[in-house]
């Protein structure tokens, strides 16, 4: 399982840049860059409702990809050793991206 470290503070599941779902889905099956890429797990952080998610997160989770030209992804489930989610000030989950995506040279 990869370890997940993550920068969208405006998401619910965030903790101290680590996520507490134990899966998430990163999106973009048509993605040839990082940025092409998002968090499909993404829910937006709204007022001061926090999660009440008991428990701390683990820096690991099981990550379901649909970014198929990634060298990491491998029938749609992501291999990579450590990834790291960005989009600071998030407000949907398109504003989000998989920084480690890394298209497989052709
Ligand atoms: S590193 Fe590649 S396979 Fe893993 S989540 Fe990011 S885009 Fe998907």
């Amino acid at each position: 399982m990869p370890e997940l470290k993550c920068t969208v503070q405006t998401c619910v599941h965030n903790q101290q840049f680590l996520c507490n779902l134990d899966k998430i889905e990163v999106g973009g099956n048509k993605a040839k860059r990082s940025e092409e890429t998002c968090c499909d797990s993404f829910q937006e952080r709204k007022g001061d409702s926090y999660s009440n998610v008991t428990g701390t997160a683990s820096p690991t989770s099981m990550i379901d990809c649909k970014a198929t030209d990634c060298q990491y992804n491998e029938s749609c489930k992501c291999h990579a050793g450590k990834i790291s989610v960005e989009g600071s000030n998030a407000c949907h989950c398109q504003e989000t991206e998989c920084a480690t995506f890394c298209a497989v040279c052709e």
